[in-house]
């Protein structure tokens, strides 16, 4: 067990019944018609969960890393609406933090109680057609016009696009500065030349609705820049150390509750006169979805602790994103074996480990990417 400094093991517990007794009555029937609950939203907003790393003086609950991370990880164990719980994240993580952060005075007094309480949904928009893993290769730009910002361009797969009323743009504004070149704006869903696509249909994380964005002679005013001119990249570099760590906090709590799955139907499920969990085979592969749920929380959490002492935590951050995305598809992969023929049937809810867990492997910069930053941090 990990011992938290803060220890608050009664707002977990809330955590734990709020997810269970609200988000995850109905969530099959979201899930099958892939819709977004805004009621929902703003009662997870209401409780406090769209505002936890939030600080308390802009209406947030003013958590640190590792215990933003353990709610999330109540989130994830309590509710089977991965989708809910996953745009939830990316609200705080992709929007609200680097708002946090390096918005102004008058930006994070405006924005950050309405993102807190869930009355607003933020999203983040960097990912274009050509710049995926190759991030800040992105072609949209924002060229100054007067007391404004022009922006032009494509971005895809924003996480919450097709209900966000406030988006973190990323643009060129230096064209030839590389990653100097890159700055973060405040769109609001209203600005004119603003236009969300249809949302993608996806493999899993349903309720969570993502889709492209078009900025076409879209004008901000200047004082929509997030953090000084040219400063994006480190900016988004910052909210990906919290999100490739705290977001995937989500996914410890679903590997918990497949494995609390597994273990019961081991037990009370027989085959040849005795229980499945008599099989050696049966029990060492659940014995190995244990230690890996353990060893992905131990990685996870000392990346947030690195964080939250503000030391370098991009190594730990890198490990801990790849290791906790492939242990949650390797043990959905498990879960769905152990259950047999139920384990493949849609209403057993059990295929739903596998299908949420198969796009943590890509978000938030793939598994290879991390592999690429573990291998740079070592020198390589
Ligand atoms: C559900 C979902 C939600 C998302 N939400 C958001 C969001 O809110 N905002 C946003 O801006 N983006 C978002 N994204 C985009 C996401 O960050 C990208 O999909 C991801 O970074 C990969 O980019 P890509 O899809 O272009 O794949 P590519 O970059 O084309 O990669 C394809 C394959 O090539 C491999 N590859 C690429 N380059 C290298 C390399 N140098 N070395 C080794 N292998 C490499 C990759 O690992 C991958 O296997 C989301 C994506 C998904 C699936």
């Amino acid at each position: 067990m990990i011992a938290f400094e803060w220890d608050d093991a009664e707002l977990y517990a809330r955590t734990l019944a709020f997810a269970a007794q609200e988000l995850a009555p109905g969530s099959a029937e979201r899930i099958r018609s892939g819709s977004f609950d805004r009621e929902l939203w703003r009662r997870a907003g209401a409780f406090g969960l769209a505002g936890l790393p939030v600080p308390k003086t802009y209406g947030g609950m003013g958590l640190g890393a590792a215990a933003t991370a353990h709610l999330l990880e109540a989130l994830g164990c309590g509710s089977n609406d991965a989708g809910l719980t996953f745009s939830l994240a990316a609200h705080l993580f992709a929007c609200v933090v680097p708002l946090a952060r390096c918005g102004s005075e008058p930006q994070k007094a405006a924005l950050l109680p309405r993102l807190a309480s869930g009355e607003l949904v933020g999203a983040s928009a960097i990912s274009e057609e050509g710049a995926g893993s190759d991030v800040f290769a992105l072609a949209t730009s924002a060229v100054a016009d007067g007391d404004d910002y022009v922006l032009h361009g494509e971005k895809s797969w924003v996480t919450n696009g097709p209900v966000a009323d406030i988006f973190l743009v990323y643009a060129r504004t230096q064209p030839n500065a590389g990653y100097f070149g890159v700055s973060a704006f405040v769109v609001e869903k209203e600005r004119p030349g603003l236009r969300v696509g249809e949302p993608i249909a996806k493999v899993g994380l349903e309720t969570s609705p993502t889709c492209s964005l078009v900025l076409e002679a879209c004008r901000v005013p200047k004082h929509n820049l997030v953090g000084q001119l040219g400063q994006g990249a480190p900016l988004f570099e910052h909210a990906m150390l919290w999100e490739r760590s705290c977001l995937f906090a989500l996914y410890l709590g679903s590997m918990q509750t497949a494995l609390d799955r597994v273990v019961e139907h081991a037990k009370t499920r027989r085959q040849f006169g005795r229980a499945l969990g008599d099989f050696q085979a049966v029990s060492h592969r659940i014995a190995d979805m244990k230690v890996r749920l353990e060893a992905a929380r131990a990685l996870l959490y000392r990346a947030c602790f690195k964080l939250d002492r503000d030391e370098d935590a991009r190594l730990d951050v890198a490990i801990a994103k790849l290791f906790v995305s492939e242990a949650a598809v390797q043990s959905g992969l498990d879960a769905m074996e152990l259950f047999g023929g139920l384990g493949v049937a849609s209403e057993s809810g059990v295929e739903r480990f596998l299908r949420d867990a198969l796009p943590a492997r890509t978000v938030s910069g793939t598994s290879d990417i991390q592999r690429t930053l573990i291998a740079r941090a070592l020198g390589l």
